[in-house]
């Protein structure tokens, strides 16, 4: 397994440069871009979400609570005079850093729900239909966003993998194999609620051809 360090460095790398490269492609403005970086570096640490380092979950939750913001000013700016907008999202910052994550941190146990690739594609998914629903974001940005999370999360993925190959020879440590699943076959149940999420998020999701679009104009882009 990578370490903590590794995989927030990592996914805000791969993360700055592919928001870099759809800016340079105009596929977004610079203003879209960024966020869409920091998603990406959410995305690298959240199978870890549930794991019992309390650096881990602080630094999630003061990601969390930075999305947060970044969204509810977004919902909110056509709503709310300056003022009354800036302690809303003063409030939802640390409603989300400090009371969500101490909430968070009494009711779960590492369990791995969120540690495989079934998860990380709801979680992407979950994200595209929140953007696109209740921040009113254009189809194409709102899959942007969750191709974000979702590539994040498959780049955690792919280096706990990674770390599982002896780097000096080609030694197989145990864990092979055990990082990119489908999801973890000794908790069948897991699937099954991620699968029901999937079901229930179906109707809320951006447009699927616009999303084929997306990637079509990424991969038009690289040639
Ligand atoms: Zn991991």
């Amino acid at each position: 397994m990578a370490n903590f360090r590794t995989h927030f460095g990592v996914a805000l790398g791969g993360g700055a440069l592919a928001a870099y490269a759809g800016w340079q492609a105009s596929l977004w403005s610079f203003n879209e871009g960024w966020p869409l970086a920091i998603l990406t570096a959410f995305g690298g640490i959240l199978p870890d979400i549930d794991s019992d380092h309390s650096h881990a979950i602080r630094l999630i939750f003061t990601l969390l609570a930075v999305l947060a913001v970044i969204a509810g000013a977004l919902w909110l700016q056509s709503r709310l005079a300056p003022g009354p907008l800036v302690l809303a999202c003063g409030g939802l910052y640390l409603g989300v850093r400090y009371l969500a994550g101490a909430i968070f941190k009494r009711f779960t146990v590492h369990r791995g729900i969120w540690h495989s690739l079934l998860a990380s594609l709801l979680c992407g998914m979950g994200t595209a239909a929140m953007s696109f629903h209740l921040l009113a974001q254009p189809a194409p940005m709102a899959w942007a966003q969750g191709l974000a999370l979702s590539g994040g999360a498959l780049v955690h993925l792919l280096l706990d993998e990674l770390y599982s190959v002896d780097l000096v020879g080609s030694r197989l440590k145990r864990s092979f194999g055990t990082a990119f699943k489908l999801f973890d076959y000794r908790e069948p149940g897991n699937a099954v609620l991620w699968l029901l999420l999937g079901v229930a998020l179906a109707p809320w999701l951006p447009p699927w051809p616009t999303l084929l679009e997306l990637v079509n104009r990424g991969v038009a882009s690289w040639s």
